[in-house]
């Protein structure tokens, strides 16, 4: 820290401070070292806070990025919005990895965030991090990412990394295990063959497994990013072209064009979304058609995957009372893929075993297939969540295309604050002009 060169730490804080006058939402913060000099700054516009309050329900915080100047810790709070594509919440640089900082952070967030706490955090394994989360967050899932986890893998053992069988197995315990018992199996089969069972580092990690392992981890929601099929697209995607000889001010411009990026393909996905109609090989009708017409296009995808597994399930009933009646599901010589569905009729209430809407905010094809079977054709309400379909955000668009017009005098009411508050300062000590 003490590197910083102090004009251009001074230099973004004007720049910040611009912002400001031209968003009233914007906000950014300072923290000052006992030396005097900054230690942290932490900001975000009003776009991040309107992201937020719609998508904060996932939040995936990095701090694994070293790339400016001064090696300070870049932190940026990112989200995942109803394309499947990255939103940022916040951006800030921190001094040091300590729990110390990462609580000043993630309070900062909080503060300006409307105090609206994530359900899940995604984050690198870092103890300092996981004590800071406790702190300010307990009633969030602390979740790790497994990309992080597959490069630590490969970096402790150089010698496997280019053994593709056990790359395989690796990723089989990462991502494929629905069940508890099949990643148990899995893991303990992995770590004998390739005699990991004594080593620290895949001790640490299978102690931490309630953390990461998609089995253990379905009851809290978490947008579907511990999903296989997902977590290729969601790993490291935010791609800050910055390097190691990156000054704080080139960062900002960097960052800038990066949302910018982001904003103007999410434009491009809302239009799209709403002159287009998803195309499908299957016939276009039923719960499909509803899909359809409430989900974006990328959340289709999701939906017409679990739609055509249902049509290759097996149903067979295991119990029944007045008002609700238990299925098993499960596709034919797949054992592993056998759930169990409680459906009650009046309601189109359901409960299935495998956790699926309950994690990623879609129905699976256990209960898609239970739907079909009692003729319902279109997706109950309540498996609608809002956050994946094309109206997520339209509130926020009519909003802030009938702004309030008086929002136009902010920026001179900034200048004229500041420029009185001045003149306060100055008058202050003296009677007569005060
Ligand atoms: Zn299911």
């Amino acid at each position: 820290m003490e590197q910083i060169e102090a004009g251009d730490a001074q230099t973004l804080v004007n720049i910040l401070n611009q912002e400001q006058s031209k968003d009233p939402n914007f906000f950014f913060r300072v923290k000052f070292g006992k030396d005097g000099r900054i230690s942290n700054i932490f900001w975000r516009d009003s776009m991040m806070l309107e992201d937020y309050r719609i998508y904060g329900d996932v939040l995936v915080f990095d701090t694994t990025y070293r790339t400016n100047r001064y090696n300070l810790i870049c932190a940026p709070f990112v989200g995942m919005n109803n394309h499947w594509h990255n939103c940022m919440f916040a951006c800030a640089f921190i001094g040091d990895d300590k729990t110390d900082s990462f609580v000043w952070l993630l309070e900062t967030f909080l503060k300006v965030m409307e105090n609206k706490k994530p359900t899940s955090i995604f984050t690198d394994q870092d103890q300092a991090m996981a004590n800071a989360i406790e702190q300010v967050l307990p009633n969030t899932r602390h979740r790790l990412c497994i990309w992080h986890l597959e490069q630590n893998a490969i970096t402790i053992f150089g010698a496997l990394k280019k053994d593709k069988e056990f790359k395989y197995a690796f990723n089989q315990c990462l991502n494929m295990c629905v069940k508890e018992q099949e990643f148990e199996a899995k893991w303990q089969a992995m770590t004998q063959r390739y005699e990991l069972t004594a080593h620290s580092w895949y001790q640490r990690v299978c102690d931490l497994k309630e953390k990461w392992c998609p089995s253990l981890s379905r009851d809290f929601f978490s947008a579907g990013i511990l999903s296989s099929q997902r977590s290729e697209s969601t790993n490291h995607a935010i791609g800050f072209r910055a390097s190691k000889a990156t000054t704080l001010t080139e960062f900002y411009t960097i960052f800038k064009k990066t949302i910018n990026r982001w904003r103007s393909a999410e434009k491009y996905d809302e239009f799209t979304c709403s002159k287009s109609i998803a195309f499908t090989s299957l016939p276009l009708s039923g719960m499909l058609k509803h899909a359809a017409q409430v989900f974006t296009l990328s959340l289709f995808r999701d939906f017409e995957e679990e739609f055509g597994y249902s049509m290759a399930t097996t149903v067979q009933m295991i119990g029944r009372n007045e008002e609700c009646l238990l299925y098993q599901v499960a596709l034919e010589d797949k054992p592993w893929s056998a759930h169990q569905v409680n459906y009650i009729h009046e309601s189109h209430n359901v409960w299935c075993t495998c956790k699926n809407f309950e994690a990623s905010g879609w129905l699976c094809y256990h209960y898609i297939r239970i739907l079909h079977l009692h003729s319902v054709t279109r997706i109950p309400d309540k498996y609608v969540s809002k956050r994946w379909t094309k109206i997520a955000k339209t509130e926020t668009w009519d909003r802030l295309k009938n702004q309030d017009p008086t929002h136009q005098y902010i920026p001179w009411r900034q200048t004229m604050i500041r420029k009185y508050y001045n003149l306060i300062l100055k008058s202050q000590e003296n009677e007569e002009t005060r």
